[in-house]
């Protein structure tokens, strides 16, 4: 082989034997597959097909050499049982590099190929500051127009000849994936008998083959509104993994001359795909919580200050549906130390949200489903007081995740987040978790659960997700240690002599309540030095945190994941 493998055999078999949980998608013997029709059978190959193409997308945009280096192990696998397993985490990484949820490094497959702030979306060699200057002089130079593209989501920005930089649209730099993708999505539209979601396909195809971004408004914005259909096809597009553009909020000289040429910067999306059939039970229970969503836009603090992202008076513009899967890919099944149970989409900054359209919430049940019981067990032995073991629930852990994603869609708008810059992700994230935790009691109220569920979703999430197995550095991970320094300090939890952890339910709703109060004039502040000021605040990592990630990891983490697809 060209590069040589950083990990060894021996780790590589530990990792396998040890750290990999598996989530198994749905096959052909799955009920709710042959309670299709022969037509919406026929439309999910299709779509299956359509989806692993995203991979190659989402693959070259993590990094300039992964697809390279993917033929290169593949070719060595033949042979070789190192570059077989090598090949397998490449996999579940979906890349040659990635975090892993426990160490603060990324893993690293290959000797000297790390990950790139820029990811693959900016050229390999390019400097924050080179970065900023040279989109100075763009604009100073009148070419507000082409640092516009070059700071929107949709485009891999490439050296110029002239030596500035150039924005290369998506559909352009991979016109040849969209336009396969587009092709078996026309498939799946001619073989579906559900006639909403074969006009959601065509939009989509149509937006992966122009140049044009009202084109996926259109699509994002007839996918959003179905409620009734029975398959289910996304393509997800997030800006989590670009942390390039968001840099040049923090030079203020920058943020001016971009300001006063109307340019709103927007990080690169990641492209994902998913594939799924509907399942009616599951959603039915969704739409149980939707139906509070209105009332709850009321109760949110400050809520007097800000226009909410659900005005009241307005019907609710979002469906939800839960899913059985049939293939992840792209984004989806870049597994790196985590794999969602839901996604709520659009995000903000997409133009179907700006001009008024619908989010869809779509819940992954293979994903919730694939917990390790006896994990569970040693978990609570470990670190929980007996008395609340019997609060522990997965199910309540899927109600507060219900909560989360209903959270994005209250409090203050798109403006007031993106004005965070690159701390926007953290502070949403611990928001929608906040509120979730926040609004349960309003639940109650309305009979929607009952005050022992209201325990178990307190013990639950506090116990699943506020223990960290290591420092957070992902967002959704900071908002858990976040919330677990703020309910130490206020009390709410506690620990005894042998170390165990207590809560005390009477006092986590006014310390939740409190925590939201102040998350929320973060988000009105606009100011990425106050969230950065805040963040750094309630991270704190001591000997209590330290004790917490030696126990879970001792307890085996399986911080790595393979997805079993068998269509
Ligand atoms: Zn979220």
């Amino acid at each position: 082989m060209k590069h040589k493998i950083a990990i060894s055999e021996e780790k590589l078999d530990e990792i396998f034997a040890e750290h990999v949980r598996d989530v198994v998608l749905i096959d052909d013997k799955f009920s709710g597959y042959r309670n299709l029709s022969e037509g919406n059978k026929k439309a999910l190959q299709y779509l299956v097909r359509a989806a692993k193409v995203m991979n190659i997308v989402a693959m070259e945009q993590d990094h300039p050499q992964n697809l390279a280096l993917k033929k290169e192990l593949e070719e060595a696998a033949k042979t070789s049982s190192h570059a077989a397993k090598a090949l397998r985490l490449f996999n579940s990484l979906g890349g040659a590099s990635g975090h892993n949820g426990i160490d603060f490094e990324p893993i690293e497959i290959f000797e000297g190929i790390n990950l790139l702030k820029g990811k693959n979306f900016y050229p390999q060699d390019l400097s924050v500051e080179k970065f900023h200057q040279i989109l100075k002089d763009m604009l100073k130079s009148g070419q507000q127009d082409n640092v516009k593209k070059i700071l929107s989501a949709r485009s891999m920005v490439r050296y110029s000849d002239d030596g500035t930089l150039k924005a290369i649209d998506y559909t352009e730099y991979f016109a040849a994936q969209f336009s396969a993708i587009a092709n078996d999505l026309e498939l799946a539209a001619y073989y579906s008998d559900n006639h909403e979601f074969n006009e959601f396909l065509n939009w989509q195809a149509q937006a992966l083959l122009q140049n044009n971004e009202d084109m996926d408004m259109l699509a994002d914005k007839h996918w959003a509104v179905m409620q009734d259909t029975p398959l289910e096809f996304t393509i997800s597009r997030e800006n989590y993994e670009d942390e390039m553009t968001g840099t040049v909020l923090e030079d203020e000289e920058l943020k001016k001359l971009l300001t006063e040429a109307g340019i709103e910067p927007i990080a690169k999306d990641t492209l994902g795909a998913r594939v799924g059939i509907i399942n009616q039970e599951g959603t039915k229970l969704l739409l149980t919580f939707k139906e509070q969503m209105k009332k709850l836009a009321n109760l949110m603090p400050l809520s007097d200050k800000y226009q909410q992202t659900i005005a009241s008076g307005e019907t609710i513009k979002q469906t939800m549906v839960d899913v059985d899967l049939a293939a992840l890919c792209g984004d989806f099944a870049q597994c790196r130390g985590g794999i969602t149970t839901a996604e709520n989409l659009p995000n903000d900054d997409k133009l179907a949200i700006k001009t008024g359209g619908g989010r869809r919430n779509v819940y992954h049940r293979q994903v919730r489903m694939s917990y390790d019981e006896q994990r569970d067990k040693r978990l609570l032995n470990a670190l929980v007081v007996p008395e609340l073991h019997q609060y522990y629930s997965h199910e309540a852990d899927h109600i507060f995740v219900i909560g989360h994603e209903n959270g994005h869609s209250l409090g203050p708008n798109s403006s007031y987040k993106d004005a965070l810059g690159n701390y926007r992700h953290i502070i949403e994230e611990n928001k929608a978790d906040v509120v979730s935790i926040a609004m349960m009691p309003e639940y109650v109220k309305s009979g929607v659960i009952d005050e022992l569920m209201l325990k178990k979703i307190y013990t639950t999430w506090i116990v699943m997700r506020s223990l960290c197995k290591a420092k957070p550095i992902e967002s959704h991970r900071v908002g858990d240690l976040i919330h677990f320094n703020y309910l130490l300090q206020r009390e709410v939890i506690t620990f005894n002599a042998d170390k165990k952890l207590n809560i005390d339910f009477a006092k986590l709703p006014i310390a939740i309540n409190s925590l939201l109060a102040e998350t929320i004039e973060i988000q009105l502040s606009r100011s990425p030095q106050k969230a950065k000021a805040w963040i750094e605040k309630y991270t704190k990592w001591e000997d209590i945190h330290i004790y917490i990630a030696n126990t879970l990891q001792s307890l085996g983490v399986k911080n790595y994941i393979e997805i079993r697809t068998h269509f």
